[in-house]
């Protein structure tokens, strides 16, 4: 029995998973989206990753950027290891795209925050 809170919403039901011959029976979770997700954890877990990227911009050094969907959980370091050698060189705004493809995954980096646009 695997033990989990879930993340889903913020009521962070504390779920237990058991694997069974047809699958997983999942215990703990207050609605559908709970055992979906601790099925999906056991399966193939996947998260949005929050983080920033450099810029050139003396006034405004770091862009908050996310990743535009979820990717698979192992590659977030290489995500991250990735972002650490980009350098924004213009004032790109929400949703403007930073890395394209990353890691060949189909998600793309976009920017999350206005705050640069606005300034320059
Ligand atoms: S199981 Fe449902 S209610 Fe509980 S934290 Fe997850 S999404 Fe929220």
């Amino acid at each position: 029995m695997k033990e989990l809170i879930c993340i889903v919403c913020p009521n962070g039901c504390r779920l237990y998973i058991e694997q069974t011959a047809d699958g997983f029976k999942v215990s703990g979770n207050l609605c559908n989206r709970g055992e979906a997700f601790a099925v999906n954890e056991m399966t193939n877990p996947r998260r949005t990753v929050t983080s920033t990227v450099r810029t050139v911009f003396a006034a405004f050094p770091v862009l908050p950027v996310r990743t535009s969907s979820d990717i698979p959980k192992e590659k977030i370091r290489d995500l991250m290891s990735l972002l650490a050698g980009v350098t924004v060189q213009k004032a790109l705004g929400i949703g403007d795209t930073v890395v394209k493809d990353a890691l060949g995954l189909g998600i793309d980096v976009i920017v999350s925050s206005n705050e640069l646009k606005e300034m320059l």
